[in-house]
């Protein structure tokens, strides 16, 4: 009788088990988060894990069985209005979750492609992206998948339906402010930033109670602002006028615009900002702070921890946004809590990420000349020859001196992520040689309006390529293999374990190469430009990569004389998945 109900409660239980399992969905949690590089069957951070390294552990695929990488399926995005897609999607119990462009978002069933629901934001006349109607990733966490859209909107979705639970007002889109990158869970917040840096804007960073969408904490990132805890001002970042003259640091820029990073050993959240406003730098002496910066930021309380300026008085549009990515760094015998960047000013620094203290800066591209170097603290030391002239000193007032500076305002290295690979000890960093000529005009800040005060037409630095791959070893310095693209690259890049480093290009290649040599090993024609940052996952036992194809971004937009190189480029809007069939997998 004992046995007999022990067995029914047993069976009981089993049932309640599966009741409250029925959904096919299985919730994100923080320890998927977390442990995301690791789990290689999933993909639900933006960067394949927090610390964005966007490095696998899968290796069965490798240089030698890549032949056999064939395409699975493929998804468009539909609708006539076809530009940039800059998406990284996430993979999460067979559910592939990707953001296309003009705020759409698609669950996509990723053995099979097809769509299981799709969510079209409904944007309002007068939304105001710089560069293009992108967006670059969604956000999962518990039962809900997150995004921002171009109308400065913050939307939480049911996972399994795709239904609005809840929408929140970023900001003003009318002001200029819009949200292009993919949000970041950490400790059950959603944290987030801004875009609009060419608009006057301030740039801050917030996070949000991930349920309910409340704020918890803002840190505005340009001195003289308050801060909040909530609901009541915390404290103020910096100090008022000590690095902005008079009113200037009211509409000082410095967006937030590409998402942060995050480092759980340390508990600390890295977000880059933007370039200061306006560009035309006569209008703003001083350092500018926290503008064209690395900040370490308390998830917890929203304090600054440290920041560190890659840019003081930017005057190049050279925004400090690019991905902070955490890594172990070996030297002389000892480990190092290091963090590195490639800076849109054309080098790749590393830093002590614990502290923020400078430990190298290098050139990743050729000809850099609006500085002569970085000194032993970190800072440029300028070339004022270099910095566009003042047009206050102009005959006319109307035009300051132009100068020719590299590398051009688009950067050494854009907003498409970097990889590095534990195993190689390298990282991979998608650059572009070009530089600009540029010139300063006055300006006032009007709501709204575009607040640069500055002319521009950036020009490839040399005649057979402006795109290059290169592997840089963060320890010696050296740039130890070197791929070079016809048109600038602008696709993120993906490293695994198989010894592979993947990324796209503008003519339409998803493209492999040694992660060790830089040989070029596989390439697919996704017949329209690639600038989205690929992923790899693993599927009934199978190693597969995802990528989202579709011309566009800010070279075709903002591109002068380089627009040239990609002009014929089909545009589109789809999702290509590959695998590699498990009887190719063992030749
Ligand atoms: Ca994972
Ligand atoms: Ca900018």
């Amino acid at each position: 009788m004992r046995m007999r109900n022990q067995f029914l409660a047993a069976v009981g239980l089993a049932a309640l088990s599966v009741g409250l399992a029925l959904p096919a969905i299985a919730e994100v949690t923080e320890q998927d988060i977390l442990n995301d590089a690791k789990t290689p069957e999933d993909v639900v951070t933006y960067g394949l894990g927090p610390q964005a390294q966007r490095f696998s552990s899968l290796k069965t695929l490798n240089r030698e069985n890549i032949k056999g990488l064939v395409p699975a399926w493929s998804f468009s995005f539909g609708g006539e209005k076809q530009r940039g897609q800059e998406s990284q999607a996430l993979v999460k119990d067979g559910v592939l979750y990707v953001t296309g462009s003009y705020s759409r978002l698609y669950a996509v069933d990723a053995r099979t492609g097809e769509k299981k629901w799709e969510y079209n934001a409904r944007l309002p006349e007068g939304i105001l992206p710089c560069c293009d109607v992108v967006n670059r990733g969604a956000a999962l966490y518990k039962d809900k998948v997150y995004f921002g859209t171009l109308d400065a909107k913050l939307v939480a979705l049911d996972q399994k339906t795709g239904k609005v639970v809840w929408r929140k007002d970023i900001d003003d889109f009318k002001s200029g402010y819009s949200y292009t990158a993919a949000p970041m869970i950490v400790k059950g917040k959603i944290i987030t930033g801004v875009s609009g840096g060419e608009f006057g804007v301030v740039g801050r960073v917030e996070a949000r109670d991930a349920e309910t969408g409340e704020i918890v904490w803002k840190r505005p990132v340009i001195e003289g602002h308050m801060g909040e805890l909530n609901g009541k001002p915390s404290t103020m970042t910096g100090k008022t006028n000590e690095t902005w003259p008079g009113d200037t640091w009211k509409f000082g820029g410095g967006a937030t615009w590409l998402g942060g990073t995050y480092d759980p050993e340390l508990n600390l959240i890295y977000f880059g900002t933007g370039n200061p406003g306006p560009w035309n730098s006569a209008l703003r002496p001083g350092d500018n702070k926290w503008s064209a910066s690395r900040l370490a930021i308390n998830p917890d309380n929203g304090e600054i921890v440290w920041g560190f300026q890659t840019t003081p008085h930017d005057g190049w549009d050279y925004d400090g946004v690019n991905e902070f990515v955490p890594f172990d760094m070996q030297k002389d015998g000892k480990t190092v809590k290091a963090g590195a960047t490639a800076d849109r000013n054309g080098f790749f620094y590393v830093l002590d990420r614990t502290n923020g203290a400078f430990l190298s800066a290098t050139p990743f591209v050729s000809n850099i000349n609006w500085a002569k170097g970085i000194d032993e603290n970190g800072r440029p030391i300028y070339d004022e020859a270099n910095r566009p002239g003042d047009p206050a000193k102009s005959e006319d007032g109307k035009k300051g001196k132009s100068v020719y500076a590299t590398p051009g305002f688009l950067g050494g290295k854009n907003w498409n992520p970097i990889a590095y690979s534990p195993d190689t000890k390298l990282f991979y960093v998608p650059s572009n040689e070009w530089g600009m000529d540029i010139w300063n005009e006055p300006v006032n800040y009007k709501k709204g309006a575009a607040y640069l005060g500055a002319g521009f037409t950036i020009k490839p630095t040399f005649e057979d390529h402006i795109g290059s791959l290169k592997a840089i070893d963060p320890a010696t310095k050296k740039v130890v293999w070197e791929y070079k693209n016809k048109a600038p690259l602008w696709a993120g890049v993906l490293t695994t374990a198989g010894n592979l480093v993947f990324t796209g290009t503008p003519e339409g290649f998803l493209k492999a190469f040694d992660a060790k040599t830089g040989e070029e090993v596989w390439k697919f024609q996704v017949g329209t430009g690639v600038v989205a940052s690929p992923i790899t996952w693993e599927q009934d036992g199978e190693q597969w990569i995802g990528v989202a194809a579709g011309w566009g971004g800010a070279v075709p937009l903002w591109g002068g004389e380089v627009a040239k190189t990609t002009a014929g480029i089909n545009q589109g809007g789809s999702f290509w998945a590959f695998r590699l069939p498990k009887a190719l997998a063992s030749r």
